[in-house]
């Protein structure tokens, strides 16, 4: 009795294992949906698959016959993967199966194959139906259980196998379930909760783009890496009159519009961010590949050429822009020299960018 109890806990605490890793894994794939990326699917078919695989090498002995509890990684995947993670779970399981045939009957085998296909059939069919996960889940587990029942009968049409057997089995199957299930909810929920205050944390709120903890955080991993890189500073040019004039929730939107212009002429290896107000920033990682003086200039055009569109009228918005080189300086000297740079755009009549010279 004990070491029955024993494996159980044992059988709990890897549910809760592999789940915990296999949610902080895929922190920025969840919630895990049926129309979620076919990848995420699959990944997390597999994680059920390695979970159902210690499950059934940690069987459970119950009056002479092992019983595993492989049943809910199967109704898991089905839940929330629908039938590619469920086929998933379903194929690594039988390849663990397989893998440890030992002078069993074939019959046997045959007999865990239709049932683990019948069960994958039905499930399907039912997740079509049943839009409630809850209700979902109880019937995925009742159905996997009574297909247990069916082959057991089958192998052994002893009765009182009903009771010394099954009984256990199937008490032992849903206080489980229900376990599992409150616990993938409840992770899941905290992992989805944990990727969104993350975004929060490294976005800014009016422009969506990096802020500047995010934009501190690449450049020091640049300067560690030695290699050179640079910075462009923008500044609008006049804003405090586009509030003054058109009023703050106007101001707000002209920075959007800047943000979308900024993002769209920056390729994916540059860093964009707001670093204040109404000041933006590149970090442009690979000097060699992307000349910062040249996006300086896209940039400083195109916000020019594309003017800010009202109810009423269009308002021509200028941008100016300080550029600077690193290599091997410290990070507030390079920041500096393009503030300096930046400031000499200013003096020199705005909407035009200028490069530190050493
Ligand atoms: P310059 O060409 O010299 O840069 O002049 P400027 O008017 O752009 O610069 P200044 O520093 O005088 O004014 C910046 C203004 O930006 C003042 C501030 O109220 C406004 N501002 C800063 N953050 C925000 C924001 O989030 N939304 C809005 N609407 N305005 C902001
Ligand atoms: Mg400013
Ligand atoms: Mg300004």
């Amino acid at each position: 009795m004990f070491s029955t109890l024993n494996v159980f806990f044992l059988n709990i605490c890897i549910i809760f294992l592999v789940l915990s890793i296999t949610f902080y894994a895929m922190r920025n794939r969840l919630p895990i949906q049926y129309d979620s990326k076919l990848s995420t699917r699959v990944y997390f078919g597999l994680a059920n698959g390695v979970t159902g695989v210690l499950l059934m090498y940690n069987s459970i002995s119950i009056n002479g016959s092992i019983i595993d509890l492989r049943l809910l990684p199967l109704a898991l995947s089905a839940l929330y993967g629908g039938s590619i993670s469920i086929s998933t779970t379903g194929f690594v399981l039988l390849i663990y199966r397989v893998s440890i045939l030992q002078g069993e009957s074939m019959i046997a085998l045959q007999s865990s194959i239709i049932t683990l296909l019948s069960f994958i059939i039905l499930v399907i069919l039912c997740a079509r139906f049943i839009q409630n996960k809850g209700r979902l889940y109880a019937v995925i587990v009742t159905i996997g259980s009574l297909l247990v029942l069916v082959q057991m009968v089958l192998a052994s049409p002893r009765i009182e196998e009903w009771q010394t057997i099954y009984l256990p089995y199937f008490l032992i199957t849903i206080s489980a379930s229900v376990l599992f299930y409150h616990l993938s909810q409840m992770l899941q929920g905290h992992f989805v909760l944990y990727a969104y205050q993350s975004y929060l944390a490294s976005t800014d709120e009016l422009t969506r783009l990096a802020n500047r903890h995010v934009i501190m955080r690449k450049v020091h991993t640049l300067v560690k890496t030695n290699a050179p890189w640079g910075v462009i500073i923008f500044d609008l040019d006049h804003f405090k009159a586009i509030n003054d004039e058109y009023g703050h929730a106007v101001g707000d939107a002209v920075l959007r519009h800047f943000s979308v212009l900024l993002n769209q002429a920056c390729p994916d290896s540059v860093t964009v961010g707001r670093y204040g107000g109404e000041e933006f920033i590149a970090i442009i990682p690979n000097t060699l590949s992307v000349s910062p003086t040249e996006l300086a200039e896209k940039i400083v055009q195109s916000v020019t050429e594309t003017p800010f569109v009202m109810q009423d009228h269009a308002l021509t918005v200028t941008v100016s822009a300080g550029v600077a080189y690193a290599k091997n300086q410290s990070a507030p000297l390079v920041f500096e020299q393009a503030d300096t740079a930046l400031y000499a755009a200013k003096n020199n009549g705005r909407n035009q960018f200028i490069l530190h010279q050493k």
